[in-house]
């Protein structure tokens, strides 16, 4: 159930209806919108009494929430998410684009791959110091001194960083060093990490379960957002299916689903989708026309030695053709939708007093 409260609701009355809420036994969440307040209700078992709710004063309507992912859900929040993420914006009328190795080497190799994606366009730097391999014999990760590289690197370069957390202990670290938290395809199912990201002061990434359906991802995002983080990136990196030709199976199709369902931005890895790199231009150029929000790419100047998915890593000069190639057919998608519903339900605050929320 989503309480709207009326444009002016005085904070007395927005006061009074969270209350009520909370004596039903619920938890109330407020939602600010541009001219009006709207108050989720979490926790309840069974249907919400509206009417009791919608006579409360300084109430508008109550809406039924129909989606089991509440706070994520554009039921609840009908304009698009927009992250700013240092400077750099991640959302609706942006293609934001991620790139670097897999891992974090070291501070030269960072240093210099760093310096070739902002030359080719890439505006956040990406490198695991923390590396989920599924050998244990596989190189694990510089660990903290990888953070340290990154953060030295973002000094020098002004680039935002962004590398993975795989599990408590080093999601505080990485709430330390790094401007956003990347949860791994293997624990979008972590739930206490889920919980502990969503306690974090920073943005998060959350990459889609190899074998995950959309409804998943959208609840593992729900309990980041329920614990009071609402700076939630989604990324379909691909999930598994019975094709060999590739590493992954790039799920296009959730792109627009997602856009659908959920006011948060959603970006492409298309390196993990394809686990080789000739795959991974064609599939950039797909995931933009889609209409996803970002792109996350790896990049290696020397993939034949990289310590982790150097058969995936673009060389620097193909992650700038990737850029020279995406740029128009962003322009096009964004030229061709303007005025379609698909962005129109993008404007903010707009749909706020359009009466949806
Ligand atoms: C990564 O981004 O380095 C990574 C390990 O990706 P995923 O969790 O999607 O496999
Ligand atoms: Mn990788």
């Amino acid at each position: 159930m989503l309480v709207v409260m009326r444009k002016n609701a005085a904070p007395a009355e927005i006061e009074l209806v969270t209350k009520a809420i909370e004596q039903k036994g619920y938890s109330a969440r407020p939602i600010p919108g541009g001219e009006r307040v709207a108050i989720c209700v979490l926790y309840n078992k069974g249907p919400v009494d509206a009417s009791y709710l919608s006579s409360l004063p300084g109430v508008k309507e109550a809406i039924p929430v129909t989606r089991q992912y509440k706070l994520v859900s554009r039921e609840s929040q009908s304009w698009d998410t927009v992250i700013d993420v240092g400077g750099v914006l991640v959302g609706n009328g942006h293609l934001t684009i991620m790139a670097g190795p897999c891992a974090v080497e070291s501070e030269l190799q960072m240093m210099t791959i760093a310096e070739a994606v902002k030359k080719a366009g890439a505006q956040i730097l990406r490198g695991g110091a923390f590396k989920p391999r599924t050998s244990p014999y596989a190189f694990q990760g510089l660990g903290e001194e990888g953070l340290k590289i990154l953060a030295k690197v973002r000094s020098e370069t002004g680039m935002p960083v962004v590398t993975e957390a795989v599990d408590h202990e080093v999601l505080d670290m990485v709430e330390e060093y790094a401007d956003i938290i990347q949860i791994g395809a293997r624990n979008m199912q972590n739930f206490s990490l889920l919980r502990r990201a969503g306690k974090a002061r920073k943005p998060v990434l959350l990459k889609r379960g190899m074998s995950a359906t959309i409804e998943e991802l959208l609840m593992a995002a729900e309990y980041i957002m329920e614990g009071g983080n609402d700076q939630v990136i989604l990324c379909e990196r691909g999930v598994r299916t019975f094709a060999h030709h590739s590493r992954n199976t790039l799920d296009l199709s959730a792109i627009p689903v997602v856009r659908q369902e959920t006011h948060l931005p959603v970006i492409v890895d298309p390196s993990h989708a394809a686990g080789r790199r000739d795959q991974v231009i064609p599939l950039s150029r797909a995931a933009v026309a889609v209409g996803c929000h970002g792109l996350m790419v790896e990049v290696h100047n020397a993939p034949e030695t990289a310590l982790s998915d150097g058969p995936q890593s673009l060389y620097p000069d193909q992650f700038d053709d990737l850029c020279r190639q995406i740029s128009p057919i962003f322009d096009v998608y964004k030229a061709s939708t303007n005025g379609c519903a698909e962005n129109r339900q993008a404007e903010k605050p707009a749909p706020l007093d359009a009466g949806m929320v």
